[in-house]
Order: C-alpha cells, then structure tokens, then sequence
C-alpha cells in the first residue's frame, strides 16, 4: 500500500489525458447533433472514471479510493444531464462490477458526483461557464467526495476516513479546477476562432475598402476589395508594401501626411478625397481613418476604411447642375410659381410669385404653412374675404390643391391674378400664376363698350325708353311669358294730347324737350324691373307692364296722367293751358280668351282713341264693344291719324 498521494497523483495523470482526448477530437463532432456530442463527452468521461477506479489507491480491500469523483462531475457539468448521466452509469456499472464491502458507498458517491455535477450545469442556465463557476464546481465535489465515504460501514469509515480526509478532496478540487479550466480555455479558444473567422468573412466579402497599416505605413492586413481599389493583384499582395508602391509620388505623399496627422492627434477621422490613379481614370472616396492601439493603449498602427463614394459624388454634381437650371428658369419666366407638398408646406417659389403678393412676400418662403400664408394675407388687407368665412375660405384652397383647377382672383388693390394649379406625384401641388389685370381691364372695357352699345341699340335716342324695335321684342318674350305662366298682361298706349299744335306753338326743340319730361314721368311711373317702357311712335308711348290685370293697369295709367298733369307744363295750344296725356290700356288675360299680340296692340289702339274722343287727359281701358262706359264718352275726335 503507497502513500495515498502518489497513487491518487498518478489518477490526475488520468483525468489530464482524458480531457486532453477530449480537446484533440471534439472538432470532428463539431457538426452532429448536440445530444451526440453530449453522449460522446459522456462516455469518454465515464470511460475515464472506469480507467481511474482501475489503478485506485485500495486501503483495504473493496475500499477503492480514486478520481472517478472528477470525470463524473466534469461530464455532466460540461455536457450536460445526458452527459452525466452516461459518465455517472458507465461509473457505477464497473463499480458494482468490482463489488467488496465499499461497493455501496462506491455507488452512492457516483451518484452525488452525477447530481454535482448536473445541478451545476443546470445552475448555469444556458450561459457558458465561467472561471468562479469552476471553483465552485470542484470545492463542491470535493466537499461531496467526503459525503460518499459517510455511506461506508461505522468501523470500515473510522479507520479509512483519518488517511482520506484531505488528500481525497483536495485532489479532486484540483483535477477538477485543472481539467475545468483547461475546457474553459478551450472554449474561449474556440469562441475567438469563430469569431475570428466571422470577422474575416465580413472583411473579405465587404465591398468597402478595410486595412490596417503599421506605423511606417506598411500594410499588415487588407482585404480583396482594397486590392482591387489600389489595382493590386490579391489582398496578400498588398502586405508590407506601402501606397508609393501604387500611387504616384505626390498622392502617396498627400496619403501619409493624413495619416502621420492622425497618428499624432490619435483620433479617428473622415475625409472625403478624389483619388486619380496612375493608368487614368478618378474617382472619390469617403476615408474614415482610425489609430489601432494595442492593450497597453500605445498606438501601433492605422486602420482605414474607404468607401468609394464616386457614384453619389457624380449624383450630387448632377443634382446640383439641375438645382442651378431649375433656379434660373424659374427666375426668368414671366409668371410665378409655388410648390406645396402634401402637408401644404412651401417647397419653392420664384421672385415673381412673391413679388405679386407684396404684402405677404415676406412669409412666401420655403417651409412657410399655406394656411399662415393665406390667414395672413387676409390680415394684412391683400385679399378680401369676411372675417368669419376666412377658415372656411382656407379650407377650400387648401383642400382644392388635390384636383386641377383654373382660378382667376382679384386682389383688393385692384390686380387680377390668373392661379393654374396641378396636383403633384408627390401629394403636393404646383400652381403658377399670371398677372392678368391688363388683360381683364381690356376685357372689363370690351364688356362696357358691348353694353353701350346694346343700349344704343335698344334705347330710343332722345328720351333713352327702349327703341321701337326692342319693344317689340319685350312684348313678344312677355306675352310668351304670360301664356305660359297663366297670369294677365297690361299694355298701355301713351299720346300726347294736341301735340301738333305743342310744336307749332312753341317749335320743335321745345316739343323734344317736352317729349323727355313726359318720358321722365313715364319711367317714374313703371318701376318694376320686368315693366318696359318704349317710345312707340313720334309722340306716342308704350309701356309693358307683366303680372298685371285690367284694374292695376287703369291704376298705373291714372297715376302716370296725373303724373304729367301734375307738370304743369303750359300748352298754350291746348284747351286745357298745360300738356297732358291720353292713355289706352289693354289687358291679355290668358285664362279668359285666346288672343293675338296684334289684337292686344289693336285694343291698347282702340282705347287710346276711346280716351281721345271722350275729350283726352284721361285713361281708357278696352271694353269689348257695346259694354257701356260709367263715365259718358264724349263724341272721338282724334286727329292727324
Ligand atoms: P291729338 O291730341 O289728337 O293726339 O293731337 P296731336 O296734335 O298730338 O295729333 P297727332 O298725334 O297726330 O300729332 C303728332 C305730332 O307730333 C306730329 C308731329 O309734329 C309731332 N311729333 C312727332 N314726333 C315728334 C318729335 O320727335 N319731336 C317733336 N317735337 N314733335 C314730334
Ligand atoms: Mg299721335
Ligand atoms: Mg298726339
């Protein structure tokens, strides 16, 4: 029997090689199914522990003291419950399989290595382990180890317990803290490789230029696309060669004093350069360049990193080439225009479209709102609009953006504005405008002159009442009118009593002017605006008067003789001293019977001669013949007919 140092030393050897297997072969597995690697690290771990229960310190006989504590606890806190498992049983199957008075306790012991470990893997909850993790795992299964002797027999635990006590759980905290950290740092190796190799994936399939560079400027790594940009065969090409080696003398120098000027401020920095290259052809390139420090912080290299920006260098500059001509055609065209996006922000506008708003030109800027804009306009006076239709007035413009439309606006100083406006892709609006207050004072003036004229056609020259002829017209559209609308018609014939003798009296331009008074009297009388009165005949008049029966003719005809009357002009011919008129009425009643405009003219015709010959100055309506008069008719005397 040997000192239980020796042997249990000699058990560590073991647990050494084992782990060491194991980090030389797991890279086949790399690729299974995780509960493969499990079940592999499980059975190489429980093989261990077989092989260490075969060289055991033995104290006595069926006592085995040894490592297998290690393998288990390692297995299922490394691989996992499966792991631990298949280490734990691979374990106690060999164990029962040796047998002896220690076999249970033997037993018991694999079981709490098994649980040790497990629990351990299962406290970690799926991160990966750490180096306190370690230490705890083994003060635990060495703490453990001394668990499973308690299960031994009374007498066979007291005399085996003093030689054990220490050497047994100090070496298994120490195999374990050994081959657990061996594993740890195999993991952390293989986490840096991975990553490693993910780094130089994404370098080498970056398509912007990525290298680093010592402090002489030599490069120390680049990738394919830096190659490719300085026109070098492949990324290793590049490696301890400098940019003199591919640019021209003064580029290459241009280059360094860069990065010397970033090496010495030792912050990172990013430049925008055109780069022209030995067999022609430039581009630009965005350089972003950083100092690479090591871990004591000293700077011990450059790491670049260019994008080729020569695409969106060559859209900037046609960009801005078409801003300029979009600029100086919108300066020198006559009209003005304005854009609004869809939030009814301005988004540009011409001189002229502020020029034409002079009050408001101040806030006709990009960005400005379209409704301040036109609230403001309102405000200050340059657009008419009442008070309390402003918002809604707003509203409308604002929200008519969205068709096409044409508009023609007045501004209150007077000018008239022409407003095409277009909706745009964009949800916007683009309008341009013309000042079209030449144009509109022209047409205004068109208009007038159109007017005159009509009147000047249509009205009678010396008392403006309407022209013969336009009268005929008026009572052609109102007896229509009367027909279709079922209401009377009344049409008075005016003339002016021995008006012969007016003329031969007092001449000529005396009748003309008396003439004018009496058609002053006349328009005084028919105000309704559908009343039309004419100047029917040399000293004779007509009046049109719609909507009106025989008893309100007889009262405007009465109220018109004595309107004249009431002149009071001296007729030095007239029996009577002053002028005065006798007037026909006749009435169209379409309900009552059928009749012609010729026969309603015939019986106005009829009762002015009535009036006449009853001794003049005094209304006559037509009756039909044979229905007697209340005011006896004196015998008709009309004369010059
Ligand atoms: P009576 O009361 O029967 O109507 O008598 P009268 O003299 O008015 O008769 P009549 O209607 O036949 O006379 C018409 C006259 O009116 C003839 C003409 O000298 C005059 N007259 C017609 N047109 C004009 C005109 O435009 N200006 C002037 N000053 N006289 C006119
Ligand atoms: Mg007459
Ligand atoms: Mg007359």
């Amino acid at each position: 029997m040997g000192s239980p140092w020796s042997e249990l030393l000699a058990n560590v050897a073991v647990v050494a090689m084992f782990v060491s297997v194991w980090i030389h072969t797991h890279v086949w597995l790399d690729r299974r199914a995780a509960v493969t690697r499990a079940t592999a690290f499980g059975l190489l771990m429980g093989m261990g522990a077989v092989i260490v229960m075969m060289t055991p310190m033995k104290l006595q006989p069926g006592i085995l003291i040894d490592l297998r504590s290690t393998m288990i606890v390692l297995g299922g806190f490394f691989g996992g419950p499966v792991a631990g498992i298949l280490a734990g049983l691979s374990a106690v199957a060999y164990r029962l399989h040796e047998g002896g008075i220690g076999a249970f306790a033997g037993a018991v012991g694999i079981g709490i290595a098994t649980t040790i470990g497990i629990v351990g893997h299962l406290a970690l909850k799926g991160r990966a382990p750490e180096r306190l993790d370690i230490l705890n795992l083994a003060a635990a299964a060495g703490a453990g180890s001394l668990l499973g002797l308690l299960a031994l027999p009374r007498d066979v635990m007291q005399a085996v317990l003093p030689r054990v006590a220490l050497p047994s759980p100090l070496l298994i905290f120490l195999s374990i803290m050994l081959a657990g950290l061996t594993l740890y740092q195999e993991r952390r190796r293989i986490e840096a490789l991975q990553s490693r190799r993910i780094y130089k994936a994404v370098v080498e399939a970056l398509p912007d230029c990525l290298n680093v560079k010592d402090l002489e400027g030599r490069f120390i790594a680049a990738n394919p696309a830096t190659a490719e940009l300085m026109r070098a065969r492949d990324a290793k090409a590049l490696i301890g060669r400098t940019d003199f080696d591919f640019y021209p003398r003064a580029i290459a120098s241009k280059f360094r004093q860069d990065e010397l000027s970033i090496l010495k401020a030792g912050v990172p920095s990013t430049i925008e350069q055109r780069l022209e290259h030995e067999g022609g052809g430039s581009g630009w390139l965005a350089t972003l360049k950083a100092p690479l420090t090591d871990r004591a912080g000293n700077i011990i290299g450059l790491i670049t990193h260019n994008r080729d920006i020569t695409a969106r260098r060559q859209l900037e500059a046609e960009l801005a080439e078409s801003r300029i001509r979009l600029t100086e055609a919108l300066t020198h065209m006559a009209d003005g225009l304005v854009m609004f996006d869809a939030e009814g922000k301005l988004t540009l506008c011409n001189d002229q479209y502020r020029h034409m708003f002079p009050r408001t030109a101040d806030l006709r800027v990009p960005g400005a709102d379209y409704r301040d804009i036109l609230r403001q306009s309102v405000e200050r006076g340059e657009e008419n609009v009442p008070a309390e239709e402003v918002e809604a007035w707003i509203d409308r413009i604002v929200g008519s953006r969205t068709t096409a439309s044409n508009l023609e606006i007045r501004l209150t100083d007077g000018r008239w504005l022409d407003i095409r406006t277009r909706p745009t892709a964009d949800g916007g609006s683009l309008s341009v405008l013309s000042d079209i207050t030449a144009a509109k004072k022209v047409q205004e003036e068109l208009l007038a002159a159109n007017a005159a004229l009509n009147l000047l056609a249509h009205s009678d020259g010396l008392t403006g009442l309407l022209t013969r002829r336009a009268f005929d017209e008026a009572l052609a559209r109102e007896f229509l009118r009367s027909q279709r609308s079922g209401k009377p018609l009344a049409l008075l014939l005016i003339d002016v009593d021995w008006f012969k003798r007016f003329n031969d009296h007092y001449g000529h331009p005396e009748g003309d002017e008396c003439l004018r008074a009496v058609s002053r009297c006349i328009q005084a009388t028919a105000r309704r605006p559908a009343d039309a009165a004419a100047r029917y005949g040399g000293e004779e008049f007509a009046v049109i008067l719609p909507e009106t029966d025989a008893r309100g003719a007889f009262v405007i005809a009465e109220n018109l003789r004595r309107k004249v009357h009431e002149l009071g002009l001296p007729h030095g011919g007239s029996e009577k001293g002053i002028v005065t008129v006798s007037i026909g009425a006749a009435t169209f009643d379409p309900g009552a019977a059928t009749i012609e405009i010729a026969d309603l003219l015939r019986r106005a015709d009829e009762a002015l001669y009535g009036a006449k010959a009853a001794g003049r100055d005094r209304v006559h309506g037509w009756r039909p013949y044979g229905v007697p008069r209340q005011t006896p008719a004196t015998p008709p005397k009309r004369q010059g007919k």
